[in-house]
């Protein structure tokens, strides 16, 4: 997958092939980041730059009152990785760590979390700032971050 080549003492699983649980994409996400070299490894809400959350319009009726949301939870599809590595080296530096210690986008059900501004909403485009994704990674769930949460 995309060049995601084991390195020497990484450890991958040898999994029978994934019987996907009938996620439903409900768009896609645009970012300037082309390939995984131009991506950050997390997004940065202050400093990164504008993406769009471009859902499809069917489901527009689901973003009612969200343009009243400062700060939102955006759930993604690291759709590129690899999903068999059980012990894998950060950018090929450091320790050796298991999958479930590193927020990699290499792991067995590849969901991307980040944190994200809303800037603005343009019919069921969401202009938001704080993502790390692949230009076209599909999404898969928007939530906002409630008061409890302590962003609003
Ligand atoms: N912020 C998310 C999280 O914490 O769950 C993802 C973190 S992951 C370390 C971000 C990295 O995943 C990027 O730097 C890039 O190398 C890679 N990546 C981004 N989009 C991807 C995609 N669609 N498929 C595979 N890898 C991707």
């Amino acid at each position: 997958h995309h060049g995601d080549a084991t390195r020497e003492g990484e450890i991958a699983a040898d999994l029978p092939p994934a019987s996907d649980a009938g996620l439903r994409f409900i768009g896609r996400i645009e970012t300037p980041f082309i390939t995984r070299g131009d991506c950050p490894r997390q997004g940065d809400m202050e400093n990164g730059p504008d993406c769009v959350l471009n859902l499809a319009p069917i489901y527009g009726p689901a973003l009612r009152e969200i343009g009243k949301r400062r700060h939102l939870q955006v759930f993604y599809w690291l759709h590129a990785a690899r999903r068999d590595m059980l012990v894998q080296r950060r950018k090929g530096e450091g320790p050796m760590m298991g999958t479930f210690a590193l927020r990699s986008p290499l792991r067995p059900n590849p969901i991307g979390v980040s944190v994200v501004r809303l800037l603005r909403v343009e019919g069921t485009r969401l202009f938001v700032r704080g993502l790390d994704c692949l230009d076209g990674t599909p999404l898969l769930d928007i939530k906002p971050i409630t008061c409890r949460e302590e962003m609003r």
